[in-house]
């Protein structure tokens, strides 16, 4: 539980992902999050390199990790999403998730940021994303024939081997071939 007030959603976060983050969020694990309505600024600016989503801070990573053990404020953030989310609020969502758990404190890919991002808003699935079916045509025109598609997220790498892949190495889910 967080002490003070955590009402209030940063500008630009959607107050039903925000009460569901509060909920599932303790300081132990996220101890940023009480800072983030003052110090969070979302805008919606490509973040390049084809991704859709960035979290910046300005102070580097070790002193990051100091505040983080104090639970002292961790400056100023920006939150960078790609545009062309405006098309597709679901994806919005889960971009949006993914990067406000790294803005508290989260600043790791592990277990704990996967799952609580799959609980907030799940990714949705290629058949149902037009910005993700647009991302996915952009990758195939600029890819050589021999590559892998992800069904579920619309990954695509490069085919190094002659096996069907488990696994998709973005989302991690069972790999089913595109169709
Ligand atoms: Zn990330
Ligand atoms: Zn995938």
């Amino acid at each position: 539980m967080y002490e003070g007030s955590v009402d209030q959603p940063p500008e630009g976060v959607p107050p039903q992902l925000w009460r569901s983050l509060v909920d599932k969020l303790d300081p132990e694990i996220a101890p940023f999050l009480p800072y983030l309505q003052k110090n969070l600024t979302l805008t919606y600016e490509d973040p390049g390199q084809g991704r859709l989503g960035l979290t910046k801070f300005e102070i580097d990573l070790n002193e990051l990790e100091r505040r983080r053990r104090f639970k002292m404020g961790p400056g100023k953030i920006t939150i960078l999403l790609h545009p062309d989310l405006n098309d597709d609020i679901a994806l919005r969502n889960h971009t949006l998730a993914h990067e406000l758990l790294h803005a508290t404190g989260i600043t790791s890919h592990n277990s704990t940021h996967s799952r609580i991002v799959d609980e907030l808003a799940p990714a949705p699935r290629l058949k149902d994303s037009l910005v993700l079916q647009r991302m996915r045509q952009r990758v195939l025109e600029s890819l050589p024939e021999r590559t892998w598609i992800c069904g579920n997220c619309g990954h695509a790498w490069e085919r190094r081997r002659v096996t069907k892949p488990t696994r998709c190495p973005k989302c991690a889910r069972p790999f089913q071939r595109d169709s």
